[in-house]
């Protein structure tokens, strides 16, 4: 199936070079990028000091609304998931969480999963194609639309804006790395959303070239790593990325990435009972962690669909963070948000009529 590719996904280079094929004046690419990306316009013709003639030029070749809204859910503690469809018929899901005046966005980057984690419910869809960079910028885009409309109020009192963006949702970020990027750099940049680099988390499986290249790249934004195991035997059984890149290569790429960008790295660690919940792999965790500038974000395992897998009690995650915490190491606890709409982490899955995931 041909779509037109979406408006959003061009850098201010790449406008300015289709204005000049299109005999139109380069100096209008800030012009509609400041629609585009500051005032957030949902049509074409809602572009002012743009020439009709323009606008439909653009209009003929562009989409400026690849996403449409097929519904939204809200939970009882304000975290709201969407489900979204392409363009192409395919359908993706975006979760907006909110916490003291902050809005934080979890982003799908891709239409499913290729890395078949055993925990993670999106893995169950398959993939099928990498978000372009516009579509990706469209989810955030429409969360500050719903924002606006719901009346949500910032910690000033102005209307409430995205604040956050974390590539945790369905997808691998790093395998869509090129579109991710510009994502970063249009979030990034001062002229449109100026988004600290701070704000944003690229979150990856451990595709170990692909943080290389982050690197290389410069890409505005922090790590996180799903380590969730420090055992290399258990970790290839429930994160199949892990037969090609073992930890100890991964270790190698977090220590180059710290090296070279000064900033930490996050290990998100999922907890589960009787497995990576133990006094033992406290233990590992430390000796992983402890000569590194790292940071670790738990996660209690959300349900999915492996029946072998379980969260651990209150009282064994508690163990858990205490004895992680009298090694000096800095470990968080990510509170599930929106379990009850099936927003939380490893629980986005779209299910077509009759299918099973
Ligand atoms: N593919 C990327 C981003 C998506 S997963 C990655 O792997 O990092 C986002 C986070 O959710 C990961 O840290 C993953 O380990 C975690 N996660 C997946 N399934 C989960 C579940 N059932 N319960 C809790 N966390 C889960």
């Amino acid at each position: 199936m041909q779509w037109n590719r979406n408006i959003r996904t061009l850098n201010n280079d790449e406008l300015k070079a289709w204005l000049r094929e299109v005999d139109e004046k380069p100096f209008r690419a800030d012009q509609i990028q400041n629609w585009l990306f500051c005032r957030q316009v949902k049509s074409f013709d809602e572009m002012l000091n743009i020439p009709p003639a323009l606008r439909q030029k653009m209009a003929n070749q562009f989409a400026i609304r690849g996403l449409t809204e097929d519904k939204h859910m809200v939970s009882v503690d304000g975290t709201v998931k969407w489900l979204f469809k392409t363009e192409d018929d395919h359908h993706i899901e975006t979760v907006m969480i909110p916490a003291n005046g902050r809005y934080s966005v979890c982003v799908s980057t891709q239409v499913g999963c290729a890395m078949n984690c055993a925990f993670c419910r999106t893995a169950k869809m398959g993939f099928t194609r990498n978000l372009e960079a516009g579509e990706i910028l469209e989810e955030i885009i429409n969360v500050n639309w719903y924002l606006q409309e719901s009346g949500l109020l910032d910690e000033e009192g102005k209307t409430a804006q995205v604040t956050n963006i974390i590539f945790m949702g369905m997808g691998e970020p790093l395998n869509n790395l090129e579109n991710v990027h510009r994502v970063c750099c249009t979030l990034h940049n001062q002229k449109l959303f100026n988004m600290g680099r701070k704000r944003m988390t690229v979150s990856t499986s451990g595709i170990v070239p692909k943080i290389k290249e982050l690197v290389d790249r410069n890409t505005p934004c922090c790590l996180a790593i799903s380590l969730n195991s420090t055992n290399n035997e258990y970790r290839s059984s429930v994160m199949p990325v892990n037969k090609t890149w073992p930890i100890e290569k991964l270790l190698e790429a977090v220590d180059e990435y710290i090296r070279r960008t000064d900033n930490y790295v996050t290990f998100e660690f999922v907890l589960i009972q009787n497995i990576t919940c133990t006094p033992r792999a406290a233990k590992e965790l430390i000796r992983i962690c402890a000569p590194r500038r790292v940071k670790v974000n738990a996660i209690v395992l959300n349900d999915g669909d492996d029946p072998t897998l379980h969260a651990p009690t209150a009282e064994e995650v508690e163990d858990f963070l205490a004895a992680v915490r009298a090694a000096e190491i800095q470990i968080t606890i990510r509170n599930a948000r929106g379990r009850d709409i099936l927003a939380a982490c490893g629980q986005l899955a779209y299910k077509k009529e009759g299918q099973k995931c």
